[in-house]
């Protein structure tokens, strides 16, 4: 899960990071509260989207009255970011941050993350901070240290001396740069983050560090003994697919082929997924159905996959073990009924009471191409697009 900058740093404040006082502004009244309780001589007005690429879409502006910084807002809240995550599409801006202004001497990265090879949270650090890191990674790899973090001793004054070093600081810089660390390793590891990423890190004037950006995501899977990070959850941030699917128990994640898939089982969904794409396709999504696929949750994973404009055709490959596949064939024609199918549906079951359930689908008289494996079942779906 992904949260807002501003839920970030006032995470990460909690846990004495130092960021800049800002407030959020929902609203024009929030807004001018906010811009009134801070004291200039700049002020800092952000678009809160699930995107990087901000300062450079125009989401992000310094003002230096406070006319100026509420006609930022008013210019901001609503408008369509479009950013190089966004999609050419961009995001509807619904929140604002306010923030006082820094002034900046120096912008630096600083990143910890899971690393899944070594298992260990990895320390990234780099003097080309403010930009793109997977372009700085690209172009100028010399540029970007990584340090790991031993799971037994956790985090270490070195590491902090180290990225001090690495990053040329000196001075106040240095010595708070090790408790920057040390308060950051301690916000990542007490809410379970699997990331957290300061871009930029500010060397200020008067020498002080300071996190001017924050973007922070967390373990799914842990999210349950934090309800107050899961309350932090935009989900207009997210796709409304995945959405609808958590509501059913679906584990769907949306890819950009052309073919829809619906199948019970995270590792038959796999093998699906590449015998499309060895059949010169490739898949519109990943849909794991789940061992018990009523006719309720075919129809709702139905739904989902034709939500995707893309989708031209859709291909069924379910293993009836504990499900019959008699039942499962009455759910797929249910909801191919309901639907009102406009694709072609090429349906492959494989399991117990098989020929009944192939019986039932020719006995429907909807136009569902039957397959008898998994790779009749790919060249049948595939060959539907090519008509
Ligand atoms: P992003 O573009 O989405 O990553 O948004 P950031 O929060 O990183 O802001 C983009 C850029 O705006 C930063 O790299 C800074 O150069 C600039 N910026 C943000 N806050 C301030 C500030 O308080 N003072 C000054 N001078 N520049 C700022
Ligand atoms: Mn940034």
């Amino acid at each position: 899960m992904n949260i807002h900058e501003y839920q970030a740093k006032a995470l990460l404040s909690r846990y004495d990071v130092p960021t800049p006082v800002g407030y959020p502004a929902l609203s024009e009244a929030e807004a001018k509260e906010a811009i009134a309780k801070l004291d200039g001589p700049v002020w800092v007005i952000k678009a809160q989207i699930h995107a990087g690429g901000r300062g450079l879409g125009g989401g992000v502006k310094l003002a230096k009255s406070p006319e100026e910084a509420l006609d930022w807002y008013k210019k901001i809240m609503g408008m369509q970011l479009v950013t190089h995550q966004t999609g050419p599409e961009g995001k509807k801006v619904e929140r604002v941050y306010i923030e006082d202004g820094s002034a900046i001497a120096r912008e630096l990265y600083l990143g910890m993350l899971i690393d899944r090879s070594t298992y260990r949270v990895t320390i990234i650090a780099s003097t080309e901070g403010g930009m793109n890191i997977e372009h700085v990674a690209e172009k100028t790899p010399e540029k970007i240290m990584t340090l790991s973090v031993d799971p037994v001793t956790g985090l270490l004054p070195f590491h902090g001396r180290r990225v001090a070093f690495g990053l040329g600081l000196t001075g106040s810089a240095a010595k708070e740069c090790v408790t920057f660390l040390e308060t950051m390793y301690r916000a990542f590891i007490d809410t379970d983050a699997s990331m957290v990423e300061i871009n930029p890190l500010v060397v200020t004037k008067d020498d002080k560090l300071v996190a001017l950006d924050a973007k922070m995501n967390f373990d799914d899977n842990a999210l349950f003994r934090h309800p107050d990070v899961f309350a932090l959850r935009d989900e207009t941030e997210e796709d409304p697919a995945e959405i609808e699917a958590t509501a059913h128990s679906l584990n769907y994640v949306k890819l950009d082929g052309d073919i829809g898939c619906m199948v019970n089982g995270a590792g038959l969904a796999m093998a699906t997924m590449d015998i499309i794409k060895l059949y010169g396709s490739s898949p519109a999504n990943f849909l794991d159905v789940g061992g018990g696929a009523t006719k309720e949750r075919v129809t709702a994973a139905f739904k989902i996959i034709l939500r995707d404009p893309n989708v031209k055709a859709i291909l069924v490959n379910i293993f009836g073990g504990i499900m019959r596949c008699d039942i499962i064939a009455e759910g797929v024609i249910a909801a191919a009924r309901e639907i009102n199918l406009h694709v072609p549906l090429v349906v492959r079951l494989e399991g117990t009471n098989v020929d009944l359930g192939k019986k039932i689908m020719v006995e429907s008289g909807l136009p569902i191409i039957s397959a008898d494996n998994l790779a009749d079942a790919a060249a049948k779906v595939v060959a539907t697009l090519k008509h």
